[in-house]
């Protein structure tokens, strides 16, 4: 029970497959109290069958929570304000973009391609913190998601990986800013996994052939290996772990350019 008495917010359940839903999983496991987010009242459907799995859809606050839509957020967390009086852990699970612009090569991405996957995917990380962070008086977690194509080139994942690097950028200013309140901000770097958000970038399927084939561990990494490190997280155990980016990917990182695959 490492999360016992934690009050999480997990925002970016879709559907089974979805980290987010690793971490509710393994958050519930641990004892956090947990509220969620929703994209669209599609995903409620999908959202409220998933709770239904752990102990029940009533059990648990969830918000209508489109990224893109000031007056959402503030209900979110106006009213997790009233409901708890405070909040100890965040999972930021989201990012998009439109299909075409990821598929299509960088320079070719048009300027509200650009700025559409950048607010949603980057961006949001600012508008969630600075709520959240409001909110954790005593101290607090919050965690996103990368990927490890912002260092190094990995074909198909084009305009999002320009998204991850200043989302990761932001996780490194926003531990800086928050630390002296005892608010921490870190990612996780996951490696590839068929979600819905992993299956629209071209050439998952061969990443994952070479991740099983070439990192470390020998194997693809599952939503459950995530929803661990995020308990580690949203922990006391991390309480002096900041600003960091922590991989989650059969130590696939630390694999030379050799081991990349082509995106066709
Ligand atoms: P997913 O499709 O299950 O989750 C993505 C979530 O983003 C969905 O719940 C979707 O509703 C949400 N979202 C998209 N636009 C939104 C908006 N405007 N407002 C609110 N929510 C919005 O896929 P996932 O792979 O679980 O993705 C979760 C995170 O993990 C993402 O940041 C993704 O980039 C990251 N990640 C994924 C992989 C992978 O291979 N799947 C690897 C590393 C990192």
């Amino acid at each position: 029970m490492l999360l016992k008495g934690k009050r999480a917010l997990i925002m970016g359940v879709a559907n089974k497959r979805s980290i987010a839903w690793g971490i509710a999983e393994a958050f519930h496991r641990e004892g956090a109290e947990l509220a969620f987010t929703y994209q669209s009242e599609r995903l409620k459907e999908n959202l409220d069958e998933l709770l239904d799995t752990i102990g029940g859809r009533n059990r648990f606050p969830t918000y209508p929570g489109d990224v893109t839509v000031d007056d959402q957020l503030d209900a979110i967390f106006g009213d997790l304000k009233d409901r708890w009086g405070g909040l100890d852990a965040l999972a930021h699970c989201i990012a998009f973009a439109d299909r075409d612009d990821l598929a299509r090569p960088l320079n070719e991405v048009s300027r509200d391609g650009y700025a559409l996957t950048l607010n949603v995917s980057a961006y949001s990380l600012l508008a969630i913190t600075r709520r959240a962070a409001s909110l954790m008086t005593g101290g607090g977690s919050i965690f996103t998601l990368t990927y490890n194509a912002v260092e190094r080139v990995v074909p198909g994942y084009n305009i999002m990986a320009i998204a991850k690097a200043a989302l990761e950028a932001e996780v490194r200013y926003l531990a800086s800013e928050l630390g002296v309140g005892g608010v921490r901000v870190n990612a996780i770097s996951a490696g590839p996994l068929k979600t819905l958000a992993g299956s629209a970038v071209k050439g998952i399927s061969k990443l994952r052939d070479v991740t099983a084939e070439m990192a470390p561990l020998r194997r693809n990494i599952t939503i459950e290996d995530v929803g661990d490190v995020a308990v580690f997280l949203a922990s006391d155990l991390s309480r002096a772990v900041t600003g960091n980016t922590i991989f989650v990917d059969s130590g696939f990182h630390v694999m030379g350019m050799a081991s990349m695959p082509t995106a066709t």
